[in-house]
């Protein structure tokens, strides 16, 4: 269990890997770099062609993060090194889990900007449109946030640790694909993850955090941001207010359903923290308490039930 005294001082590898993923340009730049762009100017016309052109500070910042981070690497394309290029490390490659749970959840919750949509998630192995379905690679057996457990004990922050956590809330994000086409990355799920306060608010609820002075202390908020961010998941039907009490800091909130179904997404961004930004991984676990076993997570076909890889996933936009 998690303790109670100064739990925002540690270094969790969620809150590692939301500094990575917290940001709405990232996260809509490694959809990019999924979908093969490898050049600066590749990235610019793909954000162009969605109606959402990256202003250039940002897309250089953000991509010498990424390489900072070594989800991408650069390399010249050309002996000459005419054009750089920027590729998915394996570290980077391993995030197409965390997508392809986002994709699914707007899929299923987020309404598209123009109403029936005809995305969706082929799995080419078995030809059928799937839905990502979360699994213990352990037992095989299907993964709710309800069968699950943390453990933590204080983690050493690494040298990238402590690079990550002293990363500027990047405040600008927020206005990031609101007046974008795309239909991956939706402006509801932008608010609820590709905002780094949303993002540790949402991992805090999944770890049990229910009363507004709890979440407070424990993820270090200031109360005004805090309020705001409830307040917003009230309103996008991810969280129930359950008041206990009139005094508005005894307010208790609860994931809805909607809100538990996020849980895939949470659960691929901190085992993707624990294992590439931590330096001790053993000091963080997630126990599938149907099976005793220490949560990998991993995907399977709604439709054949196989094993979904990287490679045997297509999304039809
Ligand atoms: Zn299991
Ligand atoms: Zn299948």
């Amino acid at each position: 269990m998690v303790s109670k005294d100064k739990s925002a001082q540690l270094v969790t590898p969620a809150r590692l890997a939301q500094a990575v993923t917290g940001d709405a340009w990232t996260l809509h730049i490694l959809r990019h770099a999924f979908r093969g762009a490898r050049r600066y100017s590749q990235w610019r016309e793909l954000f162009t062609s969605e109606g959402m052109p990256i202003p250039e500070p940002v897309l250089s910042d953000r991509l010498s993060r990424l390489v900072s981070y070594q989800i991408l690497e650069r390399q010249p394309a050309t002996p000459q090194g005419v054009h750089r290029e920027y590729r998915l490390t394996d570290r980077g490659l391993e995030l197409w889990t965390l997508l392809i749970s986002i994709r699914d959840w707007e899929a299923r919750y987020a309404k598209g900007r123009r109403g029936k949509t005809t995305s969706m998630i082929l799995h080419t192995s078995c030809g059928h449109a799937t839905h990502p379905v979360l699994i213990c690679s352990h037992c095989g057996e299907r993964v709710t946030a309800r069968d699950t457990r943390l453990e933590m004990v204080a983690a050493r922050s690494s040298a990238l640790a402590a690079k990550l956590v002293n990363v500027p809330n990047t405040r600008r994000s927020n206005a990031v694909g609101r007046g974008g086409r795309s239909k991956f990355l939706q402006s509801q799920t932008l608010q609820i993850i590709g905002d780094r306060w949303s993002n540790m608010l949402l991992g805090a609820l999944f770890l049990g955090k229910h009363g507004f002075d709890e979440l407070r202390l424990f993820l270090a908020i200031p109360p005004a941001i805090l309020s705001n961010r409830l307040a917003k998941f009230v309103t996008l039907g991810i969280l129930r207010k359950e008041s206990h009490d009139e005094t508005p800091r005894r307010k208790f909130y609860r994931l809805t359903e909607k809100g538990l179904e996020l849980f895939p997404i949470v659960i691929f961004t901190v085992d993707w923290g624990n294992r590439w930004l931590t330096a001790h991984p053993e000091n963080f676990r997630i126990l599938h308490t149907t099976c005793g076993a220490t949560l990998r997570p991993s995907l399977n076909c709604s439709h054949c039930q196989e094993h979904l890889q990287r490679q045997t996933v297509q999304l039809i936009p």
